[in-house]
């Protein structure tokens, strides 16, 4: 008799079959421990993986369905066009089952571009701690989470993409991925900060049933499965194309916003742009560039030295580089506005989806914020340029004056 292959047997790659049966058992598991399930859903390939399948063994019997079921849509507003516009489809094709999908953003001010253009805080970097995945990921899946707890009883089993691949579930190793290959921003932080954000400790119970999937097991679902009739017939080839096609098992690019400062370079962008029915999109590798240029002491104000504490003690950081000047946060509004227009005249030429980086919403309110003279906290306006020569003030306060 041969022994059954385990999640913990050495090396071997995990078959696409055995990969859904452990994802049905862990289903079976503990999906009837909850009476209210919610999907956290990125419109990435790994959380769109795990919707479609899990409806799909819902429909066919599989597992025993939740009383409740919400999808949770987060859309950062920085979505990659072809994954934005394979998450609109899936989410008729959800709503047409009776499925109710929330599409969950951040707060119209605290939006990547408004925070950057209107509020002046410079785009994020790998010294900032990413402020923009907690602030356009998390903090509004939190949110959403949290007035959903406030409408019903007991715990909800929270069902994420999360996925490591079967060595590392068998090492026992979640990290807190951003910038691993293959891996979609945030989605080690949906897993281990989800469940201890303010208003939901204690409330909430994380489930990623595709832990340890191969990343070839999700491209089979994606294209070959889902959009078979019999396993749901869904849009999600469409989310597998945009990540290359026939070559994506290869790519397995890393997913983020488009542009994203943090990636060392656009590998999604550069993938997709191959496909020649999203060429025209071409335009948005000014992003990147952009963002960085944004970062320039030119483009930024400099605390001028002697910044002290509330206790009147000398801040650490003396002369730090600040917020974005009305200048610059001009140029760049100006920039991304060009860009989308460049892509959305290509897009009516060649009768294809038109994109928008910012609505008419946000320019309005970054216009708005910039006449109000918005500055981030403890900033007012009368600082220095960053460009601009001066004394150099020390962490002790001494200061070295301008060699002339
Ligand atoms: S993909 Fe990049 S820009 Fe977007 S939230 Fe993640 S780190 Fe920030």
């Amino acid at each position: 008799m041969t022994a059954q292959p385990t999640l913990f047997e050495g090396s071997k790659r995990l078959a696409y079959d055995e990969a859904v049966e452990f994802t049905v058992a862990s289903m079976q598991a503990y999906g009837p421990l909850h009476d209210h399930w919610a999907i956290a859903w990125s419109g990435g390939k790994d959380s769109t993986a795990t919707l479609t399948l899990i409806v799909h063994l819902i429909d066919v019997g599989r597992i025993a369905p939740p009383k409740s079921l919400t999808v949770f849509y987060a859309d950062t507003r920085q979505e990659l066009p072809p994954l934005y516009i394979s998450a609109t489809r899936i989410m008729a094709q959800l709503a047409a089952r009776g499925i109710h999908c929330e599409v969950v953003r951040a707060p119209l001010d605290k939006r990547f571009l408004v925070y950057i253009l209107g509020r002046g805080v410079p785009p994020p970097n790998n010294n900032t701690l990413r402020w923009c995945t907690r602030q356009i990921k998390i903090d509004p899946m939190a949110d959403a989470l949290e007035a959903r707890l406030a409408s019903i009883d007991g715990q909800v089993l929270m069902i994420t993409g999360v996925r490591e691949g079967e060595s590392a579930v068998r090492d026992q190793r979640i990290t807190m991925s951003c910038g691993t290959n293959g891996a979609e921003c945030g989605q080690g932080w949906y897993q281990k900060l989800l469940p201890e954000a303010k208003g939901i400790r204690g409330r909430l119970a994380t489930l990623a049933p595709i832990l340890h999937w191969r990343v070839c097991n999700v491209w089979d679902w994606l294209r070959i499965y889902a959009p078979m009739e019999e396993y749901g017939g869904w849009e999600s080839a469409a989310v597998a194309d945009a990540y290359g096609g026939d070559e994506a098992e290869e790519i397995n690019a890393r997913t983020g916003c488009a542009g994203c400062p943090l990636a060392s370079k656009d590998l999604a962008l550069d993938t997709i742009l191959r496909a020649p029915q999203w060429a025209y999109l071409a335009p948005l590798k000014g992003l990147k560039p952009l963002y960085r240029e944004l970062r320039e002491p030119k483009n930024r104000l400099r605390q001028p030295g002697g910044e002290k504490r509330k206790d009147g003690s000398l801040v650490k950081n003396q002369q730090r580089q600040g917020p974005l000047t009305f200048d610059a946060r001009m140029m760049a509004l100006n920039r991304i506005l060009t860009i989308q227009d460049e892509v959305n005249v290509a897009a009516v030429a060649q009768g294809r989806p038109l994109i928008d980086l910012l609505n008419a919403e946000e320019e309005s309110r970054i216009r708005e914020l910039i006449a109000a003279k918005t500055w981030p906290n403890g900033w007012d306006g009368d600082e220095p340029n960053a460009d601009m020569p001066m004394d150099s003030v020390y962490a002790d306060g001494t200061v070295q004056p301008l060699l002339m």
